[in-house]
């Protein structure tokens, strides 16, 4: 190790008690410290803050660090503060602040304090705020959860298309990074081009998850005796159900209770106190399962969710991901189970008409691909991973055979049955 490395290395046990770096994450502060553009698509859960963070403990002056979510922003500003000596190193920046608040944040920025400022796109836009960070020193510009700048990412956020011209407007040469679990390469390609770092070093971690079996099945009548069948095989594991609508949550959730299973339903139409209690219990395996809407899960980290069950198949191929994501944290195992029927598809059609036609097309264009997905008789991983940008050899891959189709084909089966002795 040179003394770079050791130097990095110091840092991350000091403020994050860490030994090693986890995949990419040196390479990629390599990258940012030395001033380059650079662009991080990992996985959720791969680690992709520290990557930001780190840097912004070591480099001089505070980096800007852009996140559309208020609540993960306070996290990760409890987090650093829990291992700094003073409060000030990390601030969020935000309309929810008074003024004695909004003061005590730019004192602490201008001494030198404050090494992450964590804000929302929207305060951004105020002017007051631009030309109060164009007057101080900025290490870089963190731009997290990056796909929100593109309409084909899953969770568009039209104020994000301005930061390239704010960033400039606050400086001409600061280093920017970029963040996102999203890999599609037409996301990747509108990140590069909104933030204008089509220079950027892009590092891209793997996204395979060899311990997730992936698994669909026809989607019938009988599709809750079905989901009964499968819980109860599971007895005392961690599982989470997903639905499309509240409705069906609440509807699913009895059904299991009235068969003697743990469960409790989850979605937005609940009140916050009843949402917070449901996902305690989860959590403290009062219960097994969480049948849920996709507000669900967004930041939880269960490491032992044992299956995923979709009750309604997903609206792309990223959102399968992401839930079937929550499953097998821990590296152990993890049943991705998906019933599946084209009416569904249908369904999904029908709400997005009276959304307008660009958004339409792109829903048309990403239901396809789950279509594709769900009717597939080949590896299921490789079909995932292919979509990703990834190519992947089941015959060699690290969890080549953990799909229905692999291992058991259709073709041969119905050729098989059909053959007549
Ligand atoms: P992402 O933003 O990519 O979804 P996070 O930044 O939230 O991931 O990190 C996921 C988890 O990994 C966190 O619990 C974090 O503490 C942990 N982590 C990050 N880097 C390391 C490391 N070098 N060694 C061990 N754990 C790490
Ligand atoms: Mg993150």
């Amino acid at each position: 190790m040179n003394k770079e490395e050791i130097d990095l290395h110091a840092s991350l046990k000091k403020y994050f008690g860490f030994s090693k770096f986890k995949g990419l994450q040196e390479s990629v502060i390599k990258s940012l410290v030395s001033g380059d553009n650079t662009f991080v698509i990992m996985p959720t859960g791969g680690g992709k803050s520290l990557c930001y963070q780190l840097p912004a403990l070591i480099e001089e002056g505070t980096a800007i660090i852009v996140s559309p979510l208020i609540a993960l922003m306070k996290n990760q500003v409890d987090a650093i503060r829990a291992v700094s000596q003073h409060d000030g190193v990390a601030h969020v920046l935000n309309s929810s602040l008074n003024k004695t608040e909004i003061k005590q944040v730019k004192e602490d920025i201008k001494s030198g304090i404050t090494k992450l400022l964590y804000v929302a796109p929207e305060s951004l836009t105020k002017e007051e705020n631009v030309e109060f960070l164009r007057s101080v020193t900025i290490s870089f510009m963190a731009v997290d959860e990056a796909h929100c700048i593109s309409e084909w990412g899953h969770d568009f956020r039209p104020e994000y298309r301005n930061l390239r011209h704010i960033i400039k407007r606050i400086g001409d040469n600061i280093p920017i990074i970029g963040l996102t679990a999203t890999a599609t390469p037409k996301v990747q390609e509108d990140i590069l081009k909104s933030l204008d770092i089509t220079d950027a070093n892009t590092f891209k971690a793997s996204f395979n998850r060899p311990n997730l079996y992936y698994e669909v099945r026809p989607k019938t009548k009988n599709v809750d005796a079905d989901i009964i069948r499968f819980v109860k095989l599971n007895e005392g594991k961690s599982g989470i159900i997903y639905c499309l609508s509240r409705k069906r949550v609440e509807e699913l959730a009895q059904v299991l209770q009235v068969n003697g299973i743990k469960a409790v339903p989850y979605h937005a139409g609940l009140d916050a106190k009843t949402r917070v209690k449901h996902q305690d219990m989860f959590l403290m395996e009062d219960v097994d399962v969480v049948v849920a809407t996709i507000a669900f899960g967004m930041g939880i980290d269960k490491p032992d969710v044992r299956f995923v069950i979709h009750h309604d198949i997903p609206k792309s191929i990223e959102s399968y991901y992401q839930e079937t994501g929550r499953a097998g944290r821990d590296g152990g195992e993890g049943h991705c189970l998906a019933f599946y029927a084209y009416k569904d598809i249908e369904k999904l059609e029908k709400f997005m008409s009276g959304k307008p036609v660009a958004e339409q097309e792109i829903g048309h264009a990403l239901l396809q691909e789950v279509v594709a997905f769900a009717e597939s008789s080949l590896s299921r991983r490789r079909f995932i991973l292919h979509y990703f940008g990834e190519e992947f050899d089941n015959e060699t891959g690290e969890g080549g055979d953990m799909d229905d189709n692999v291992r058991y084909p259709k073709k041969q089966h119905e050729a098989q049955d059909n053959v007549v002795v």
